[in-house]
């Protein structure tokens, strides 16, 4: 199977997510009408909006916000701000977060949105502007009840202040359960910014340990250097794993017995790039920091890095999505023949959603909990959601993304069912 190219010479998001959707629906012999709710996304909202630059002109943007389903729950997702954002992106991820709020058994529905913006040609007073009017256009969507944002790429704690501070202001009072992943001075949680990766690192034990990779001297790639793929290889370099690549959109870098990621860290923080690090052995290109020899490939940053292109010379006995949607369908199809397994973003990834929800959970309390038990319970939760992908794949034979979907698609069919449809 090729992949189907999109306008940008990828493929299409959500042709890839429906692709998905369909296989995972014929094994589980879903029936027709379930098929066709869950087919569709349930609102896609669309906003033009001026923002006034600086210099006194007024910039038009593009924003999205897509809720894909809510029947168990509110809906949940990130906002990301890229300039090379579309409808079908934001539908697909939204489709994704329904599935991976169901695969963790967390009563939360899936959602989408950002905006079509590179945010690093905006001065910091246009990023707060360009936010509080995106928040005040999608604000018939959002609510603690309805629809909580919260960090994807390129925005972080400081863009969910202000959309919880927008909303607030709109509604008289504060309500910090609007927005999940803000910081602790608002109602945030302890460990929401570690939980994306956290919750790789688990994945990541658990299918090595299955796969029988040993960790400790293990060598392994990360793309994308940002809040999530940033955060892996720490944690990776305090298990005794040799991180020996990691790349973001400046290219990568290299070393056979492990980079130093806290100097990578600070080197970054200094220049806004990996390369260049003067800890390196080489530097690489981005697209052969992917191919590099390694136990255990990472994406942790963007959609559509795996493809039919290159998945053919991935040299890595085992793949942990980090980022969402980074491989293609047919990249999949190549890694299932060339027997590497593949641990589903959806799985891998769900920690971020799991503490956005604790995150939710104390703000609707006004009762917070401390970092030992968010760990407890996230752990918990991701134990129990691997388990169940993992005995889902063994009882019909499938592989873990498969599996993953089925487990979700099924609890979202069982939760339709039982409420039936309105009127
Ligand atoms: P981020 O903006 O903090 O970091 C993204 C990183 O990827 C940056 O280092 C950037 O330079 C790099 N990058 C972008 N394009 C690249 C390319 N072509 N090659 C190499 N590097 C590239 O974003 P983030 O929050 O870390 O998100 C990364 C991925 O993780 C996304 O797919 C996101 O949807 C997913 N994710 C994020 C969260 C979260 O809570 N932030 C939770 C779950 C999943």
């Amino acid at each position: 199977m090729g992949d189907h190219p999109s306008g940008k010479g990828q493929p299409n998001l959500w042709t890839t997510a429906l692709g998905q959707f369909d296989a995972a629906a014929d094994r589980l012999s879903l029936s027709r009408n379930v098929r066709a709710a869950l087919r569709m996304a349930e609102r896609e909202l669309i906003v033009n909006f001026p923002v006034r630059m600086d210099d006194g002109d007024i910039r038009m943007f593009t924003g999205y916000r897509v809720q894909h389903n809510i029947t168990r729950g509110p809906a949940k997702g990130g906002v990301r701000y890229t300039d090379d954002l579309t409808l079908d992106d934001t539908r697909a991820l939204a489709m994704w977060m329904t599935w991976k709020c169901a695969v963790m058994d967390i009563p939360f529905g899936g959602a989408k949105g950002g905006v079509v913006v590179d945010p690093h040609t905006l001065s910091a007073r246009e990023l707060e502007r360009l936010t509080r009017r995106y928040a005040t256009e999608v604000s018939i969507l959002i609510g603690p009840n309805s629809d909580i944002p919260a960090p994807d790429i390129n925005t972080d704690a400081q863009i969910m202040a202000w959309i919880m501070d927008t909303y607030s202001m709109h509604q008289g009072y504060s309500v910090p359960a609007v927005v999940t992943g803000k910081p602790l001075a608002i109602g945030g949680s302890e460990g929401r910014n570690e939980a994306p990766a956290r919750s790789v690192m688990m994945a990541l034990r658990r299918a090595a340990e299955d796969a029988h990779i040993a960790l400790k001297g293990a060598a392994v790639a990360v793309q994308g250097f940002g809040h999530v793929g940033g955060i892996v290889a720490e944690y990776l370099r305090g298990e005794d794993v040799r991180v020996v690549a990691v790349s973001d959109t400046s290219g990568g870098v290299y070393h056979r017995d492990g980079l130093d990621i806290p100097a990578l860290l600070r080197h970054k923080r200094a220049t806004g790039k990996v390369s260049g690090f003067a800890g390196a052995q080489r530097e690489l290109s981005g697209a052969e920091t992917l191919e590099v020899e390694c136990d255990v490939l990472i994406p942790a940053a963007r959609e559509n890095q795996l493809t039919s292109e290159n998945a053919g010379r991935l040299q890595t006995r085992l793949v942990v999505e980090a980022a969402n949607g980074p491989t293609t369908p047919a990249a999949d199809e190549t890694l299932r023949a060339r027997g590497i397994p593949v641990v589903p973003d959806i799985l891998a990834n769900a920690g971020g959603v799991a503490v956005s929800y604790f995150e939710w959970v104390q703000d609707l309390q006004s009762f917070f909990w401390d970092e030992e038990e968010i760990e407890l319970k996230l752990d918990r939760v991701m134990d129990l959601a691997y388990a169940a992908v993992q005995r889902t794949a063994r009882q019909h034979e499938v592989d873990q993304r498969m599996a993953a979907q089925m487990l979700a698609i099924q609890r979202i069919a069982d939760s339709t069912d039982v409420r039936g449809i309105y009127p």
